[in-house]
């Protein structure tokens, strides 16, 4: 039996620092006699620097890696987000009927002992033409007045709102790599990798770097980014594209100053639909962050950029666009012999719902927990870990395909194809069958294997208005009083919510202020 003593993480960004700080923190690296983590990151090659919306997983992971959360908003320059706010998804601007639907991150509200509310929503219960989020969670209510989800006083990465982040990728990155290093005994080394060498098994031997020679491990974890350098090139994983479904493959980024420095930020992500993708929108401390993903079979670069800088507006005038390349997929073999991809190096959903960090934290997850003490054993776990990742991406893909194939919008032939039923894979097309008649329940899902759970399918698939026909089940719903009772209570909850929540940017900047007081920073620049 070969113990394992020493895991190497190649590269820096948000998958290497983040599979640093946890893997470190779980198998307590700072224990001579324990499993040592270490982390390559090179000076010349830069992060992508996108990927700033988070999924509420992110709570457990930074309160499990023991990052404050005070110190977590000043360095990475965070705010809350609550859910995403849909634009323009259903029918195009201009066109009579709702022009937005939002998916809250909060489940839909459940008295122990109460209807369940989705059937008696679509069953009319709720006040008329209320969308079945506004009607059974009152976190609209409280996004659209500005409210944060926690009070000052919660503790850390809590509060009675589900909720995420939003974030500077880079400064995220950098708030990470000082607290693996300080407090759970990441190994940090700045050099680039070149190339790798492998034994006689085929299993990488060494990885050589340009300043600083060889680097050795027992288990070797590629965080390089889309080129996948260690899985790719030199494991020779290959990639299965998902890009006949998800037809995205570009995006164009701008970073926007506020207009005015106490500007409302919102706490959501917004997306706004376009003739061939759509736009996100984020509200960080003292900018937005604003990219364009689009389809380049369906427009191309100068045209996407055009559009993009209309929904911008003079304030974009100025300033420098960042175009990106990449296509939806993933490599089935995640982990082959003795390396193992987080991150974009073993594949990416495009980012509509923000999958990207939140499959960082479960590879990161699976492979701390999958992690076998003897290197003997690393080739049942990698079966076992391939698995669940490629359970994980198909579900996904289903959820974000959700999205695109129901819109009611034929304006452009992005649009079009994108209910093209040989663009949608069989498994969804089961799933939206059976809705017809009943709505999603939670036996619809394999709950380990989901990052979405069954309320953000109910969230979506009512946005978007899809029709489910209960009334030949109406006799299974006889608590009709009692559902218009709970509607009702609802809003009143709504209401007085708004008086015990705080304004989001004061949240944001009380809970900054407290953190610099505390270090001593106090009157510093932010
Ligand atoms: C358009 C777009 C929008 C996105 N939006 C979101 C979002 O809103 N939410 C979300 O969750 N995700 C999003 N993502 C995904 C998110 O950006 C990534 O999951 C995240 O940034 C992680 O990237 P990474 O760490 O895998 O790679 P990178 O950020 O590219 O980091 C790669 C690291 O590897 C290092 N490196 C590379 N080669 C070498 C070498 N030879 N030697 C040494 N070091 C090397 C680099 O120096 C760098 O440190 C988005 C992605 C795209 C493309």
């Amino acid at each position: 039996m070969a113990r394992l003593k020493k895991v190497l993480i190649v590269g820096g960004g948000t998958a290497g620092w983040l599979a640093a700080c946890y893997l470190a923190k779980t198998v307590n690296a700072r224990d001579p006699n324990g499993v040592q983590v270490h982390l390559v990151e090179s000076p010349d090659i830069g992060l992508l620097g996108v990927g700033e919306a988070t999924f509420p997983s992110i709570r457990g992971t930074l309160s499990a890696i023991g990052l404050d959360e005070r110190r977590f908003l000043v360095g990475a320059t965070a705010t809350y987000k609550q859910g995403i706010h849909y634009r323009h998804w259903v029918r195009p601007p201009g066109t009579p009927g709702a022009d937005h639907f939002f998916h809250p991150f909060n489940a839909p509200s459940q008295r122990p002992g109460g209807p369940e509310l989705l059937p008696y929503w679509l069953l009319g219960a709720a006040p008329e033409g209320m969308s079945f989020a506004d009607a059974v969670s009152m976190q609209t209510t409280l996004v659209d007045h500005s409210k944060g989800p926690k009070r000052f006083k919660d503790p850390d990465y809590q509060g009675p709102m589900n909720h995420a982040f939003h974030f500077d990728a880079a400064c995220f990155a950098r708030v990470l790599a000082e607290h693996g290093q300080e407090a759970l005994g990441v190994k940090r080394h700045i050099a680039t990798v070149e190339r790798a060498e492998l034994d006689e098994n085929g299993a990488i031997a060494r990885i050589v770097t340009k300043e600083l020679g060889d680097l050795t491990a027992d288990l070797y974890v590629d965080c390089t980014g889309l080129k996948g350098m260690l899985i790719g090139n030199v494991m020779q994983s290959t990639f299965r594209s998902r890009a006949d479904v998800l037809f995205a493959d570009r995006a164009v980024a701008i970073q926007v100053p506020y207009e005015r420095p106490d500007a409302p930020i919102p706490s959501y992500t917004i997306s706004t639909a376009q003739e061939a993708g759509w736009i996100w929108d984020i509200g960080l401390q003292k900018r937005r962050g604003a990219g364009y993903v689009y389809s380049s079979r369906h427009t191309d670069t100068a045209r996407a950029e055009a559009v993009f800088r209309r929904y911008l507006g003079p304030a974009a005038d100025d300033l420098k666009a960042f175009h990106i390349k990449f296509e939806t997929g993933y490599r089935p073999e995640h982990w082959r012999k003795n390396c193992v991809a987080v991150g974009l190096a073993g594949g990416f959903v495009e980012p509509l719902e923000s999958t990207g960090i939140a499959l960082i934290e479960l590879a990161t997850y699976l492979l701390t927990h999958l992690l076998p003490s003897d290197t003997d054993a690393m080739e049942q776990a990698a079966r076992h870990f391939n698995e669940m990742m490629i359970a994980r991406y198909d579900r996904i893909i289903d959820f974000i395909k959700m999205h695109y194939c129901l819109s009611q919008r034929r304006d452009s032939q992005f649009w079009i194809d994108n209910t093209d039923p040989s663009s949608i894979p069989q498994t969804l097309q089961d799933k939206l069958a059976q809705w017809k008649t009943r709505p999603p329940h939670r036996l619809d899902f394999v709950s380990d294997l989901e990052m979405f759970l069954v309320s953000s399918w109910q969230y979506v698939l009512y946005g978007m208005e899809f029709k489910t026909d209960l009334s030949a089940m109406r006799s299974m719903y006889p608590r009709m009083d009692e559902a218009k009772q709970e509607f009702r209570n609802i809003q009143l909850a709504a209401s007085q919510a708004l008086h015990d929540l705080p304004d989001h940017r004061a949240l944001v900047e009380q809970m900054c202020r407290e953190y610099r007081q505390r270090v001593g920073l106090e009157g510093a620049v932010a």
